[in-house]
């Protein structure tokens, strides 16, 4: 990993060049040359078609970012849809992290950054189960958010003093960012909710939580009974507790505990009523497709929330449902799903808003801007999917094809792209040539580049 770190050789220019550019900025691809120095991207030029005809069929774009996932469950998919209830599965998630024990979880994690690099992703946002995460990810080139889990019907004072430790831990600027990640409104008190929120650094530091995820959480949250109650009783757990009157999105929207720095996960049973209260008072939605279809639930409410103006990034959820950890192979899941929503925005959520929704405390996932090109995604190596498809990179001015060192580059899969015509020419072809364009680069493989800054 990070063979190819520029570090070292940073005083010497780079160019990297491509027949198309997509800078994350809401403009079309374009082919051109990008130059970094010392770590910074220093001028970005744009080429004429014409001149972009004999530069690499290699899409360049910010690094892929995963809004979510639970590093220490990168572990293979049993099956490829659920067998049985979601809360037989849950309690099944339960089991495997006793037997697998930390030594288990955290070679997991190790396993589940490895995949991310690979897959084009130099940003994600990870639900951190008791620290496995935090060893490998310190060991890694990767930017992360790590989110501490709690699951606690109430808090005590001894798991404050380790999620105070957790937070106050030193930890690079700029590469990483410490939060928490409430489990979910039947795992967390809304008392413990709000010792838990306490706890962060200030009111705008990002937090998230999986909500709307399965059908029986409003009955559990709304009337106190359903599925919901009964697998808290499983546990010992009384539901009392959880029984709010209302939706999750209702009682956050309530309280004041909506805002745009909020990682609402999953969000499948939204209701139009609960999309216009985070449209409303904000937060980002975070949809997992590929895990979405696992469980087999009902179609995602993903364009009525692009409709009503809510962020929507994309998120895997553990490797261990949906079967992997390659935010374009989400991207892709999405577009099957729902062919209206307009590719752009698909690679918006993979990009720009998982970011934004991190305040851009790691970047702001465009390319250019004045920004460090690290702010636009630094990766490690090259993926196995490189097969000698790269963009053009080299010290400016030589021939040689030395180190890699840009943001992510993705080259056509399959082998062979047949359409520098075609990718040139629908590009001159309106929002419906845009369209069109942006589909076909979705059928790239992510090949990643560290700039080691
Ligand atoms: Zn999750």
């Amino acid at each position: 990993m990070a063979k190819s770190s520029a570090r070292g050789s940073a005083a010497s220019p780079r160019c990297v060049e491509s027949r198309a550019i997509w800078d994350g900025t809401g403009a079309p691809p374009f082919p051109g040359r990008i130059t970094i120095e010392a770590g910074r991207i220093i001028a970005i030029e744009r080429f004429s078609a014409a001149e972009g005809e004999h530069l690499p069929p290699t899409l360049v774009t910010p690094g892929l970012a995963n809004a979510h996932l639970h590093l220490d469950l990168t572990t293979e998919r049993p099956t490829d849809r659920l067998e049985g209830p979601f809360t037989d599965w849950l309690a099944g998630v339960v089991d495997h992290r006793r037997r697998e024990g930390r030594e288990g979880l955290e070679t997991a994690a190790a396993r589940g950054i490895a995949a991310s690099l690979a897959a084009g992703v130099t940003l994600l946002i990870d639900d951190d189960w008791r620290g496995c995460s935090n060893a490998p990810l310190a060991a890694s080139p990767i930017r992360r958010a790590i989110l501490r889990e709690v699951i606690a019907p109430a808090l005590d004072a001894e798991e404050e003093e380790t999620l105070r430790a957790f937070l106050a831990a030193p930890h690079r600027e700029g590469q990483e960012l410490r939060s928490l990640f409430p489990h979910a409104p039947y795992t967390v008190t809304p008392g413990a909710l709000d010792s838990l929120l306490a706890l962060r650094p200030d009111a705008k530091t990002p937090w998230s939580m999986h909500v709307a995820e399965s059908a029986w959480e409003r009955e559990l949250l709304v009337e106190g009974t359903g599925p919901g109650a009964e697998f808290l009783r499983g546990f010992g757990i009384d539901p009392a507790p959880f029984r709010l009157g209302r939706t999750a999105v209702e009682e956050l929207a309530a309280r004041g505990l909506l805002g745009d720095h909020v990682l609402l996960v999953h969000g499948n049973h939204l209701t139009e009523g609960e999309i216009a209260l985070i449209a409303e008072h904000g937060g980002t939605v975070v949809y997992c497709p590929r895990s979405h279809a696992y469980f087999g639930h009902p179609p995602h409410p993903l364009p009525a929330l692009l409709e009503a103006g809510v962020p929507v990034a994309l998120g895997t959820d553990g490797a261990i449902s949906a079967g992997g950890l390659s935010i374009l192979e989400e991207m892709r899941a999405a577009h099957r799903a729902h062919p209206q929503v307009p590719v752009e925005a698909l690679w918006h959520a993979a990009t720009t808003v998982p970011r934004r929704a991190l305040g851009g405390a790691l970047g702001k996932g465009t390319i250019g801007g004045g920004g460090g090109a690290g702010g636009v995604g630094t990766g490690g190596g090259g993926g196995p999917a490189a097969r000698g498809v790269a963009p053009r990179n080299r010290r400016c001015g030589d021939a040689r094809h030395p180190r890699p060192g840009l943001p992510g580059a993705m080259g056509p899969r399959g082998g062979g792209l047949s359409g520098g015509r075609d990718l040139r020419g629908r590009n001159r072809g309106g929002a419906g040539g845009k369209r069109e364009k942006m589909e076909r680069l979705m059928g790239f493989e992510p090949t990643t580049f560290s700039l080691g800054s």
